[in-house]
Formats: structure tokens, C-alpha cells, sequence
């Protein structure tokens, strides 16, 4: 039986390092796959996942209003699909993890979808929200704390080191925006020196 699976973590935990990991497994099987990524995360160039360790693949870019299942299916036209994987899956909407979960009950095809948790304030994204909700197999992958525990929570820091706590929930940047931290140190720090931003 298929599964829905949601693979989640603070930023910088190698979570799109884990997904291809997990695409190259499959093809190394001779099993055909289908990738998405955020069509708003174009860090890398629309449409690619990136890895931090350098390794990077074409995926599908997925915009807000588009049909997952849909899409899915009309690749299976022409090709059989062993495993469709989304990376940035904290930025699907309700309905899009809806046709996710069709996709795995209706197609019988398996779903590994990898995002963040929380965004900078601590408050779920849409698709991390329903993922959580409503996935069959849900997994943390760890970071680390720069005080040693685990990573839970997105820090946004400005340009001055500051941590902010108010904004726009989605506001692409790599590294030198966003630090990982555990819950203690999210919760008390408000200033960041920028050697520690990693
Ligand atoms: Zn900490």
C-alpha cells in the first residue's frame, strides 16, 4: 500500500539532500519518478532542487493554483511513475495536500513530500499544517542548535543581526537570512552575531 509521507525539519537539516537521496534510490530500482519544488523558491533557478552538499535535479514547479494529481496523472500517460516527491512542501495549500493524500489512496502511488514546520514566527504553513494532519508516515529530520540541542524553529534575522518577529510569512533567502534553532533559543534570542549564522 502507498503512503503519504511528510519529512520535516528546521531549515538547513538536509532535507532536500534526504530527497534525492530518496529519487536516486528509486531510479537505481529502474522506478521512474516525478519531482516537485515551489515555483516561489527559485533560489536555485525555477523548477531545480538544490542541494547544500551540491548535487541538484530538474523537478516540476508547482505554483499555488496548480492540480498535483492532475499533472501526475498526465504523466502517467506516458511514463509509470514509482514515487512522486516534493520538496518546499510547506508552501502547498490545503488543497493541493488533498490531491497528494487522492494521489496515494485513489492512484495508489507513493508520496514523500519534505518542508519546514514552522515559519520564523513559530506558526505552521499551510502545507506543513495538512502534511501533519493528514500524512500516514511523518518524520523529523534533525538539526542541530548552536547550543547542542535539536533545531526546531526558522529564525528570520535583518541585516543587523536582528531577529525578526513580525513580516510577511514568505520571504525567499538562503543562509544568510534564516538560522535554525531549538525552541529555548528561539524563544529568548533577539540578536544574532553574524559569525554564528551558518
Ligand atoms: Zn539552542
Amino acid at each position: 500500500m502507498a503512503k503519504l509521507h511528510f519529512n520535516y525539519s528546521a531549515m538547513n537539516a538536509g532535507k532536500s539532500t534526504a530527497l534525492l537521496q530518496a529519487n536516486h534510490n528509486y531510479q537505481e530500482r529502474g522506478m521512474e519518478t516525478l519531482l516537485f519544488t515551489a515555483g516561489i523558491d527559485d533560489r536555485a533557478g525555477k523548477g531545480v532542487i538544490k542541494s547544500r552538499i551540491g548535487i541538484e535535479t530538474q523537478a516540476v514547479a508547482f505554483e499555488k493554483t496548480d492540480d498535483l494529481a492532475e499533472i501526475t496523472r498526465a504523466r502517467l500517460a506516458n511514463q509509470s511513475i514509482g514515487c512522486v516527491l516534493i520538496d518546499e512542501a510547506q508552501f502547498l495549500t490545503r488543497k493541493q495536500v488533498r490531491q497528494l493524500a487522492e494521489l496515494v489512496d485513489r492512484d495508489n502511488i507513493p508520496v514523500l513530500a519534505y518542508g519546514l514546520r514552522t515559519d520564523f514566527r513559530g506558526e505552521t504553513f499551510e502545507g506543513s499544517q495538512y502534511l501533519l494532519a493528514w500524512a500516514d508516515e511523518i518524520r523529523e529530520i534533525k538539526a542541530i542548535c548552536s547550543c547542542g540541542k535539536k533545531a526546531t524553529m526558522n529564525a528570520r534575522v535583518n541585516a543587523n543581526g536582528e531577529i525578526e518577529r513580525d513580516g510577511e510569512q514568505i520571504e525567499i533567502g538562503g543562509n544568510e537570512r534564516y538560522i535554525s534553532f531549538c525552541r529555548k533559543c528561539f524563544f529568548s534570542a533577539d540578536f544574532i552575531s553574524t559569525e554564528s549564522i551558518i
